[in-house]
C-alpha cells in the first residue's frame, strides 16, 4: 500500500504538487507494481510495427525516433495508417536527414501538427551532422532540437534499455490515481511530482531480477495501461493488473483523479478562401510562410484577420472582382489555441496571386495540405456530387 501523503492540499484540488522530499514510500509496494505492470504487458502489448525488434531483439532506434513524433497528440490508429509509408519512403535517419522538407511534410500529410514534421526533418540532420546516428544517453539526445525529456526518455529506455523516466499525459494520469493524487492535469507542480516518481519506478525496475521486468518493459507498459486500461474517462479497474495497489481505486475515486485541466478559451481567427479553377480543371493553390501558423503546407488562396475579412480584400488579393466570388461554404475548425471561423467562396473567373501554383486533383494528394485545406477541398468534391 502506497504510504501517499497527508495534505490538505488534496481536498482543495490545488494544482501544487508534493515533492520527493516530503514523500515516504514503500519499496514492497513499488516492486509488485513494477512486476505485475510488466507481466500485464508481457501478454497484453499491442503489436505495433515501430515495436518490432531487429536481429539482436533490440528496437531500431530510428523507428522509434519517428512513432514517437508521430505519436504525439495523434491516435494510434492514425499513426498506423502513416507509418509504414514513410519509412518506406524514408527507412534510415540519413535518408530523412537529406530528403526534401515539401517531400517530407506531404508523407506526414493526414497526421495533423505538421510542427512535428519539420522538427523531426531537422533533429534528423542535426543528429547526422553531429553523431553520424541517433545517440543513445538522455543527455545527448535532448541536446539535439525538436527531442525532449520524454522522446528522449522514451529512446533511452525502450530501444538502450535506461533506467530513463518518461511522463505523457497517459503517464501521468496513471501515475496520480495509483497514488491517489488529486492534482490537476498538466500543471508543472503535478508535472514534476510525476517525473519523480516515474523515476522512482523505472530505477526500480532496473533493480528487478525477473524476466518480464525492465526499464524499457516498465515504460512501455506504463503507457499501454494508460492507453488500453486507466484511459481517461473509463477506467476499467476490473481487469487492471494495479487495482490491488491502486489508491484511486480503493477509495472509488478513479473518475476524479487527476482533476481537469483549467480550459484557455480559444482565440478566435477569420479566414476568407477562394477555390480558382481554371478551364483545364487545374486548382490554384499557393505555399504558405515556412514560420507561423500552418507553415510551408498549402493552400487554396485566402486572407485571415482576428477580425471577418471583407470580401474586397479577397478579391484584390486574386486579382478579380468582387461580382467573380460565389460564396460556397462555411464552417468552424478548431486548432488546440484557435477557433477559426472558414469562408469559402468560389472564383467564376481565374485569377492569379504571387507565387501561386496551378495543380490536378492528383498532384494536389501528393502535396502537404493541413486538415481545414483538406476540408476547404473536399467541400468542393461534395458540392459538385450533390449538384
Ligand atoms: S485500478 Fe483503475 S484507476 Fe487504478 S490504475 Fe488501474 S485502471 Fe487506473
Amino acid at each position: 500500500m502506497p504510504t501517499g501523503k497527508t495534505s490538505n492540499r488534496s481536498s482543495k484540488k490545488s494544482s501544487r504538487a508534493s515533492t520527493k522530499a516530503d514523500t515516504v514510500r514503500d519499496p514492497a509496494h513499488d516492486a509488485r507494481l513494477v512486476r505485475d505492470l510488466c507481466r500485464w504487458f508481457e501478454v497484453s502489448a499491442r503489436d505495433l510495427p515501430w515495436r518490432k525488434t531487429g536481429n539482436a531483439g533490440k528496437r531500431d532506434p530510428y523507428r522509434s525516433l519517428v512513432s514517437e513524433f508521430m505519436l504525439q497528440q495523434t491516435q494510434v490508429s492514425r499513426v498506423l495508417e502513416k507509418f509504414g509509408p514513410f519509412i518506406e519512403r524514408f527507412p534510415t535517419l540519413s535518408a530523412l536527414a537529406s530528403a526534401d522538407e515539401d517531400d517530407v511534410l506531404a508523407m506526414w500529410s493526414g497526421l495533423g501538427y505538421y510542427r512535428r514534421a519539420r522538427s523531426l526533418h531537422h533533429c534528423a540532420q542535426e543528429a547526422s551532422t553531429r553523431f553520424g546516428e541517433l545517440p543513445v544517453s538522455v543527455d545527448d539526445l535532448v541536446s539535439l532540437k525538436g527531442i525532449g525529456r520524454y522522446t528522449a526518455g522514451a529512446i533511452a529506455s525502450i530501444v538502450h534499455n535506461e533506467p530513463a523516466p518518461i511522463v505523457d499525459g497517459n503517464v501521468e494520469r496513471v501515475l496520480l490515481r495509483i497514488e491517489g493524487q488529486p492534482f490537476r492535469a498538466g500543471e508543472p507542480d503535478t508535472r514534476d511530482w510525476c517525473w519523480d516518481r516515474a523515476e522512482e519506478l523505472v530505477k526500480q525496475a532496473a533493480k528487478s531480477r525477473a524476466k518480464s521486468v525492465s526499464p524499457a518493459a516498465f515504460n512501455e507498459a506504463l503507457m499501454e495501461l494508460g492507453a488500453l486500461v486507466c484511459t481517461p474517462r473509463s477506467p476499467s479497474c476490473l481487469t487492471c493488473p494495479l487495482r490491488t495497489d491502486c489508491r484511486a481505486c480503493q477509495t472509488g475515486q478513479q473518475h476524479e483523479i487527476p482533476a481537469p485541466k483549467a480550459r484557455q478559451a480559444r482565440k478566435p481567427l477569420y479566414m476568407a478562401c477562394a477555390i480558382v479553377e481554371n478551364k483545364k480543371s487545374q486548382l490554384l493553390i499557393s505555399q504558405r510562410p515556412k514560420g507561423g501558423l500552418w507553415g510551408g503546407l498549402w493552400e487554396v488562396p485566402g486572407l485571415e484577420s482576428d477580425s471577418p475579412v471583407p470580401i474586397e480584400a479577397l478579391a484584390a488579393r486574386l486579382g478579380v472582382a468582387t461580382k467573380d466570388l460565389i460564396r460556397h461554404n462555411e464552417f468552424v475548425f478548431e486548432t488546440t489555441h484557435r477557433s477559426v471561423k472558414v469562408e469559402v467562396y468560389r472564383a467564376t473567373r481565374a485569377g492569379s496571386v504571387t507565387g501561386g501554383r496551378w495543380v490536378t486533383r492528383n498532384e494536389l494528394e501528393t502535396l502537404a495540405l493541413g486538415s481545414l485545406q483538406s476540408r476547404v477541398i473536399a467541400s468542393l468534391t461534395a458540392r459538385k456530387e450533390s449538384l
